[in-house]
């Protein structure tokens, strides 16, 4: 148990050293929505897988952690296992397995790439997720559907979809909206625009807090399993593979600077926030709502710095 009091006071450590840092940083103002948020919040969460059967998840929390915020772009991990789940590997004609080096909300290599978005986690790539999942069915049970997915990995009913969120980010969501269009023109989006943005922005108004998220997450440090219930949400070898993604392209044209700083596959969102896997150890959940210039969480990115360094955690 000793290793469990050890993390006790990292998260501890973690917290109380991030405090100089809040304040810096800008929130995401392009969505209204989330421009009302206070930018000195941090929190963060650590669910460990446990070490017998029997043993329960332990989350290990500090600072903001059960504050609930807006996860954005965290979700594209939740929607691409589905995806993977219900496709499998006829997704990857659709979608590339390549760093973009580029913003998330970026259009130009779709043109020369004829409609093909670089990976799943830059919104284009994300887009065609959605789009894939949807086939024809209908939005609002689509919605409910990931809600409910979400709810299952975070053992927690109360997870749920930000209304406002979800419409000031379809009132103000005109470059969303122009990748679609994009896309369906190289006929990369199958159903009608309107209905797949409806998804993409309410998966992204998903509202977590830190110990929900990095409880959800924990199927991804335990090769493809829930730990509490013991069911299989996806296969070893996909689990390793949504993990690499995110090591290469889970924080955009920074996805290089977060491998080199944290050593741990990683996906951050707009909201603040930031999961990452520690491979067989941890799923870890941290948040504080001011951005770098990249658009991941500015104190997100030094707490993981400093966490996987203390607890010795890196995958290389
Ligand atoms: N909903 C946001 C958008 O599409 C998600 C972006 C993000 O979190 N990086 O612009």
């Amino acid at each position: 148990m000793e290793h469990l009091k050890n993390l006790d006071e990292i998260v501890g450590t973690v917290c109380r050293e991030m405090q100089a840092h809040l304040g810096h940083g800008r929130v995401a103002d392009y969505i209204p929505a989330l421009a009302k948020i206070d930018p000195r919040h941090f929190g963060i969460a650590i669910a460990i897988q446990p070490e017998r059967e029997a043993e329960e998840v332990a989350i290990f929390a500090a600072g903001d952690a059960e504050v609930p915020f807006s996860v954005q772009s965290i979700s594209k991990v939740f929607t691409l296992t589905m995806a993977l789940e219900k496709l499998g590997g006829a997704l990857w004609k659709r979608v590339g397995k390549e760093p973009s080096g580029s913003p998330f909300n970026s259009i130009v290599q779709l043109e020369n790439e004829r409609g093909i978005p670089r990976n799943p986690l830059i919104n284009a790539g994300a887009l065609v997720v959605t789009d894939a999942l949807l086939a024809g069915g209908d939005p609002a049970q689509l919605i409910a559907g990931i809600l409910d997915f979400i709810r299952g990995l975070a053992h927690d009913p109360a997870v749920t979809i930000d209304p406002e969120v979800a419409t000031s980010e379809g009132d103000t969501g005109f470059r969303n909206a122009s990748l679609a269009n994009f896309l369906r023109a190289f006929g990369n989006i199958e159903n009608n625009i309107q209905d797949v943005l409806e998804v993409y922005f309410h998966q992204c108004a998903l509202r977590m807090n830190c110990r929900q998220l990095a409880r959800a997450g924990l199927y991804l440090a335990h090769g493809g399993v829930d730990p509490g219930s013991a069911a299989r949400v996806t296969s070893v070898q996909r689990t390793r593979r949504i993990n690499a993604l995110m090591m290469t392209c889970g924080h955009y044209d920074a996805s290089g600077d977060f491998a080199f700083r944290v050593g741990l596959s990683g996906k951050s969102g707009v909201g603040g926030g930031i999961l990452a896997i520690a491979p067989r150890r941890a799923s870890i959940a941290v948040w504080s709502p001011g951005l770098n210039a990249w658009g991941n969480s500015h104190v997100g990115v030094l707490a993981l710095e400093k966490l996987s360094s203390l607890a010795g955690w890196s995958v290389f």
